[in-house]
């Protein structure tokens, strides 16, 4: 199954804005309860997006990241997956 980020567009949970998927990074819930970044979006399992750390902060104050996944979310964890994704070089530009 080829990847096309260009025409998948899905919504960052923090900003509501439509983006390529590529642009995004994807989030989800493990067996456990707690957070994980899937750096390659093909993890299973239920998923949410966001285009920043910013927008996976503010996502989760308003417990839409919750919502997203479907399961209650421990806010540290998503604090700690915010501050990877702001260390991590790829997502610069997204912000
Ligand atoms: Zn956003």
């Amino acid at each position: 199954m080829a990847d096309v980020p260009a025409k998948k567009l899905r919504t960052c949970i923090g900003c509501s804005q439509k983006r390529p998927k590529a642009q995004l990074a994807r989030i989800i819930a493990t067996p456990e309860g707690n957070l994980r970044w899937d750096r390659g979006g093909k993890a299973p399992g239920r998923g949410a997006y966001v285009c920043s750390a910013a927008c996976l902060r503010r996502a989760a104050g308003k417990s839409q990241l919750a919502r997203a996944l479907r399961r209650p979310v421990p806010e540290g964890a998503a604090t700690a997956i915010a501050d990877e994704l702001e260390n991590a070089p790829q997502c610069a530009e997204a912000r």
